[in-house]
């Protein structure tokens, strides 16, 4: 895999591939492209999780993708695949419905997107991964019993640890049962003994949010009631979160949302079941967070995403880099990553 290789081996890379032209002519040559940019918040602040974006990275995307006239909205995306136009169009999105997506509107004008929206957090707070973050971070205890969990205890007062420790107990906890997260996260929550209260005000949109984005031409899509992993939910439930979350969308918004983002969207997390119940409940097109540049074959029901978080196109010397982000997204990096897949 790309990751693999060393940074500055990389960036030397897409240095060349992007001001030598390769990168041009590597787009020309290979048809119509659409790649899908996956946002989740847009903060400052650090984040455990490669799920943060600056506001201010942002704004040089978005300013990097008009300045190229590839910036088009998903559902003009998907048209341009259908021609015969060849050149790449980039479409963004946003999952989860975080208050901070509302620095969009920051950015003049507002340029198209698509916000996937957990319907029960609407107005409330976040999901369960920035709960458990913030407990370990502050965690009162020095040591984490996990006991409970099967798991050897950890010691936690090495902060340097925590993202490990992190990503560790996020994918167990993604591998439960479904109903088991909640009370889990309590658990792992009440050993950390946190020392600061998580801040629940404010973390996700309200419909007061969702109304402003939607009336600047932001797209509101569905991605479920809960957020559980939708392979791993019954037949009934899976069925339940996508009624759910249509129809309280449609009540807030006055319309049918017709665009959906999987839970966590890697391959084993949805399938074939998910994707027709999605077609008859009226969507024209779901994503995935499979990491793939979008072609004419792509099926609307499995569209790959390019996750566009703060660190992801930035030089080995730590400077945002247009050349990475072109040739990683659309150019040649992307290609070589995924022929080495
Ligand atoms: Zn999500």
């Amino acid at each position: 895999m790309m990751h693999e290789l060393l940074p500055l081996a990389k960036y030397a890379f897409a240095l060349m591939a992007h001001y030598s032209g390769a990168d041009s002519v590597y787009r020309w040559l290979c048809g119509p492209s659409l790649a899908v940019l996956m946002y989740h918040r847009l903060r400052d602040d650090y984040d455990p999780a490669p799920l943060s974006t600056s506001p201010s990275t942002f704004a040089r995307h978005v300013g990097w993708l008009r300045a190229r006239r590839w910036l088009v909205s998903l559902e003009d995306g998907r048209h341009h695949l259908s021609t015969r136009r060849r050149g790449p169009r980039y479409a963004l999105t946003f999952d989860d419905g975080y208050m901070d997506n509302l620095h969009i509107l920051a950015v003049s004008p507002p340029p198209p997107a698509t916000l996937y929206v957990v319907t029960s957090l609407i107005g409330g707070s976040s999901l369960w991964y920035y709960r458990l973050a913030h407990a370990i971070q502050n965690a009162g205890n020095p040591v984490l019993d996990l006991g409970f969990f099967g798991m050897e205890s950890v010691d936690i007062s090495d902060a340097t640890t925590h993202p490990r420790l992190l990503q560790l107990l996020a994918d167990s906890i993604k591998a439960l049962p479904p109903r088991d997260v909640e009370p889990t996260v309590d658990r792992i929550v009440a050993a950390a003994a946190p020392t600061e209260p998580m801040p629940d005000a404010g973390e996700m949109l309200g419909w007061d949010g969702i109304s402003e984005l939607q009336t600047h031409g932001i797209e509101i899509g569905a991605h479920t009631h809960t957020h559980p992993l939708l392979s791993k939910t019954d037949d009934t439930h899976v069925r339940e979160e996508i009624t759910v979350s249509t129809s309280v969308l449609r009540q807030g918004l006055g319309r049918q949302p017709r665009h959906f983002a999987y839970p966590n969207g890697r391959a084993q997390d949805f399938g074939q079941r998910e994707v027709d119940l999605l077609r008859n409940a009226g969507y024209a097109t779901a994503v995935t967070t499979v990491e793939r540049l979008n072609r004419s074959d792509t099926d609307p029901y499995r569209i790959g995403r390019i996750n566009a978080f703060e660190a992801r196109f930035r030089s080995p010397g730590g400077r945002l880099s247009k050349a990475l982000f072109f040739s990683e997204t659309s150019g040649l990096l992307g290609w070589l990553r995924q022929w080495r897949q």
